[in-house]
């Protein structure tokens, strides 16, 4: 039997797994790019002697047996996603499909080249690879490798996966977490929402002879699953509440009306235009109290608000009165923001929604919305609210279909032994939370709800960015947190 990983030097364990780090580099691998990815991984596997299964989704699901005499100790997994963000540096050429990642070893992090890195989730697949290399090396029961696909746009990898590969077993660890030390135990499912409805024009009334349009920019935005709570404004929202100001002062009928982009991403800017019998005057000054009233509130999270206004020409028809009281009230009604904060934790969000973006056009509008939920029972609650303000307002809706929620179970015996062996080896308690992101542990759970899950991993700075970068000094501690987890399994009977 070769050394023990648990003796190993740091550098040795280092140097094993950014081997096989490099391997994955050398591969172009963009979500739904993954072929050569999945086949190389499934040679590993066959050359290694072990049963390996390629799905149609490419993901790859390869069998370890058990140490001697370990076989009827509880079957874990062992999972990541091989595909990665790639992007470059503006003026890097790099084409992601053909080129590969190159790598720039520091004596504290591992970088990339002009682009991202793919530590998220390279690092976690070469950990496994190492680990599976030298199986011998520490005690285990049956272990099962789960590597997916397409993780970084759409989960189509983890969603598509056969239950078959996850009923039989009892835990499944998830190596595609940012930072060591910290175990994430529960993850949010997400929907998106489309609402629309058809919209009516007429021309203007030549009572109303200002025209203006309002652009309102310089908030932060950000990814709605991680900066929800930090207090950003949702310009969509905020341009509605101008409107609403508007119409307590004189008439306003609305011409134009856009804002945000993503489902996913706070709305940092949105302009709308219309006519009204106000004075221009008077539309800068409700602007101006309006900037001055956001920023006694959000003056600490939004200092760079800008609310412009500029004359315009007339426009040659405007929305129906009716239907901008619909869309007004609806935009209104409609939740957009932190729903619940967690009782035990006031640190983590259970339930949030964001309003992403507004389109109008000359037949209709229409409105992105994505909610957020730890538990799916949440998500549920949430629909139903925005189904029947749809309803009143006379929107329709398109519901699509839900990525699962993971909800934190705190009678995990894999949390447990999780929380003691990283304590054990690393002298302080690791940091136990669930995060506000949709993670594939989702779908998991789903297939197999008795399945009990963490997911860990290294050190990770600015993932999906050119920045990217690895903490080198935390790959020996994070594959040892590994092999000391599972010899603690293959050591305590199910
Ligand atoms: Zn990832």
């Amino acid at each position: 039997m070769s050394k023990k990983i648990l003796a190993l030097a740091t550098d040795e364990i280092l140097n094993g797994v950014l081997e096989e780090f490099a391997k994955l580099a050398a591969i172009p691998r963009p979500s739904k790019h993954e072929e050569q990815v999945s086949n190389f991984l499934k040679k590993f596997f066959t050359e290694h002697g072990l049963a390996v299964v390629q799905d149609k989704f490419k993901n790859i699901i390869a069998e370890v047996p058990a140490s001697p005499g370990k076989e009827n100790f509880p079957l874990t997994i062992l999972q990541g996603h091989m595909d990665m963000v790639c992007v470059a540096e503006e003026g890097y050429a790099f084409e992601s499909t053909s080129d590969p990642i190159k790598l720039i070893r520091g004596e504290k992090f591992l970088e990339a080249e002009g682009t991202s890195l793919g530590a998220d989730d390279g690092i976690g697949i070469a950990e496994i690879l190492y680990l599976v290399k030298n199986r011998d090396a520490f005690e285990h029961g049956p272990l099962r490798i789960i590597f997916t696909t397409d993780e970084e746009q759409g989960m189509g990898g983890a969603s598509g996966l056969d239950k078959k590969f996850l009923a039989d077993a009892n835990f499944l660890i998830n190596c595609d977490s940012e930072k060591f030390g910290e175990i994430i135990a529960g993850s949010a499912g997400t929907v998106q929402i489309i609402f629309w409805r058809e919209l009516h024009y007429v021309r203007p009334d030549t009572k109303l002879g200002t025209n203006v349009e309002i652009k309102i920019g310089g908030l932060r935005g950000g990814h709605s699953g991680g900066e929800i709570s930090s207090g950003r404004v949702n310009a969509i929202k905020l341009a509605v509440q101008i409107m609403q100001t508007i119409t307590r002062h004189g008439k306003i009928r609305v011409s134009s009306f856009g804002g945000g982009q993503a489902f996913n991403a706070i709305p940092d800017s949105a302009h709308f235009a219309f006519a009204t019998d106000l004075k221009v005057q008077k539309v800068q000054e409700l602007c101006h109290e309006f900037t001055r009233r956001i920023k006694k509130v959000y003056g600490a999270t939004e200092p760079d608000i800008k609310i412009e206004t500029k004359v315009v020409k007339r426009p040659d028809k405007v929305l129906h009165a009716k239907d901008y009281e619909l869309l007004t009230t609806f935009i209104a009604l409609i939740h957009s923001g932190v729903y619940l904060m967690s009782p035990e934790n006031p640190a983590q969000v259970l339930a949030s929604a964001n309003l992403g973006a507004v389109r109008m056009n000359d037949k209709l509008v229409e409105l992105k919305l994505l909610a957020r939920g730890n538990a799916d029972e949440l998500i549920e609650e949430f629909i139903e609210g925005f189904e029947q303000a749809a309803k009143l307002c006379a929107f329709e809706s398109k519901i699509f279909e839900p990525t699962p929620a993971w909800t934190f179970n705190p009678n995990s015996k894999l949390l447990n032994f999780a929380e003691e062996i990283f304590a054990e080896q690393n002298g302080h308690a690791p940091e136990v939370s669930t995060t506000h992101m949709g993670l594939e542990t989702g779908f998991f759970i789903k297939k197999n709800p008795a399945l009990e899950i963490i997911s860990i991993g290294t050190t990770n700075e600015n993932i999906h960015s050119p920045n990217e970068r690895l903490h080198l000094d935390t790959v020996a501690p994070h594959v040892k947190f590994i092999v000391g987890l599972l010899e603690k399994i293959s050591a305590t009977q199910a």
